[in-house]
């Protein structure tokens, strides 16, 4: 016993949406319920799958301060979001907390009225020092990424010599504050980290911590992204449930981006997002807002909605609603499905580090 069948993403009774609500829902009759914001486009880490070097050096042009959305227009748009069925909102970048007063921006989203979640994705490096006052400002829960327990290998995915001793005590600081249980993602790369997945699987195991771990994907397009570098899902599954026997947990709600397998001694459970071997298009209920205001309806996608115009010109929210609602009614993407078709590859794709993930 041990290693489950991979199950397709979506079981037959998987929570429908949109009770309750009026729901606004796209082309293909998705709604919309998470926000991801991002609310800077600046890093201090250099991952290689995401900002490489090479890149993103000290050449790079990154957003004026001006340009960027202020706390006030984050949270003016977050409203009017959550009025259209927004419930989840995850705070992303770049790296989040190297935006300043960051902590000032979480007391106003979750002060924003019928928003049920509010979360944060983070590289772990200052969360030691920001742990508490975050969960002091209303973060309920919030994601480290850390892609390998070894330092060789970390520190070369990073790429500016970051410890993993660093994110690990950021973590504990995290789990001190209250902010728990903590999602740890780690992006699985081909001949990079790909035999560090049981170990960080056991590592967090009986913590309750909850390790998910993330096809590496072909986002924007200075990655240098193969298929051969991607370690398809099943066969996660297949590694770790080998040395700790898994099996398949129902998600717990429409939308939810990771497969979800608990570990039969009952000692916690992982995740696995699969964005590209098994797609999760058809129940994608995301939208992206950049840091300069522009709206995203999909990961894999160069076209931003500009929502920075409207609320700078003196737009009323009956305006930015009908902007919003114009941009989802007509959302059809589904990149993921369609990867594999010729045009998909050639297609030109905003940058994770841009967006966040
Ligand atoms: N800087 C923060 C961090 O690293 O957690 C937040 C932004 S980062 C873009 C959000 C997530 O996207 C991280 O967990 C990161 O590992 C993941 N990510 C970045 N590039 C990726 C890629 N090419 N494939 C899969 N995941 C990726
Ligand atoms: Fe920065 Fe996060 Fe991208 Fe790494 S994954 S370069 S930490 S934004
Ligand atoms: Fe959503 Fe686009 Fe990803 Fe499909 S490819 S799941 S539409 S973000």
């Amino acid at each position: 016993m041990g290693t489950p069948a991979f199950s397709s993403r979506r079981p037959a009774n998987a929570a429908q949406p949109g009770a309750g609500t009026a729901a606004l829902t796209d082309a293909l009759h998705r709604p919309l319920r998470d926000l991801r914001i991002s609310v800077t486009d600046r890093c201090n880490f250099r991952c290689t799958y995401c900002m490489p070097r090479e890149v993103f050096g000290p050449g790079f042009a990154f957003l004026p301060h001006r340009e960027v959305l202020t706390f006030e227009e984050i949270t003016r748009l977050a409203r009017i979001f959550v009025a259209h069925g927004v419930e989840k909102i995850r705070i992303t970048g770049g790296e989040p907390l190297v935006r300043r007063d960051i902590e000032k921006l979480v007391a106003m989203l979750s002060a924003v009225p019928g928003l049920h979640d509010l979360t944060l994705t983070t590289n772990g490096a200052l969360l030691k020092k920001k742990a508490r006052a975050l969960k002091e400002a209303g973060l309920q829960r919030i994601t480290v990424s850390l892609d390998s327990l070894r330092d060789e290998v970390f520190m070369a995915m990073n790429d500016v010599n970051f410890p993993v001793r660093g994110v690990l005590e950021g973590i504990e600081a995290a789990a001190a504050a209250g902010l728990h249980p903590i999602k740890i993602n780690m992006v699985v790369k081909r001949g990079v980290n790909d035999d560090d997945v049981v170990a960080m699987a056991r590592f967090f195991q009986g913590t309750g911590h909850i390790v998910r771990f993330i096809e590496y994907m072909d986002v924007g397009t200075t990655n240098g992204w193969r298929m051969s570098d991607v370690v398809p899902a099943a066969e996660i599954v297949r590694r770790i449930a080998a040395e700790l026997p898994l099996e398949p947990v129902e998600p717990d709600y429409y939308g939810e981006v990771a497969n979800r397998y608990r570990y039969q001694d009952g000692s916690g459970e992982i995740g696995i997002i699969a964005s590209v071997t098994i797609p999760f298009c058809r129940d994608c209920t995301r939208a992206r807002l950049s840091a300069e205001g522009k709206l995203y309806t999909c990961l894999f996608t160069d076209v931003g909605h500009d929502f920075r115009a409207l609320l700078r010109n003196g737009g009323t929210d009956a305006q930015l609603a009908a902007f919003l609602q114009s941009v989802w009614r007509v959302r059809d993407d589904r990149y993921s499905e369609i990867r594999t078709q010729e045009t998909a590859h050639v297609r030109p794709k905003v940058e994770m580090s841009h967006i966040g993930g």
